[in-house]
């Protein structure tokens, strides 16, 4: 399977290491229901089609990205990066 980093360009993925799902919502800070926290760290869903995941170009230039991908076909549909560092696109 091979990813395009927004910034360096297609590459294998053995380049990138899979961070988790994209789509995870983490609790409020003040919500104290240990459930709703355990239900964040260790359950998991196991989509079938397309989904959100992020990944990080370690062996690259280290931006996060959010994977859109075809869990059944490893079709690879958008990589964007994301968060606080990433760099704008021109
Ligand atoms: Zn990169």
């Amino acid at each position: 399977m091979r990813l395009t980093c927004p910034y360096c360009g297609s590459r294998d993925h053995q380049e990138f290491t899979y961070r988790g799902d994209a789509t995870a919502v983490r609790p409020a800070l003040n919500n104290t229901s240990i459930d709703d926290h355990n239900a964040y760290i260790f359950d998991r869903s196991n989509p079938d089609g397309v989904h959100q995941e992020l990944w990080n170009h370690t062996s690259g230039c280290r931006t996060h990205l959010v994977v859109e991908r075809n869990t059944v076909t490893h079709e690879v549909l958008s990589c964007k990066p994301v968060g606080p560092f990433a760099r704008k696109l021109k």
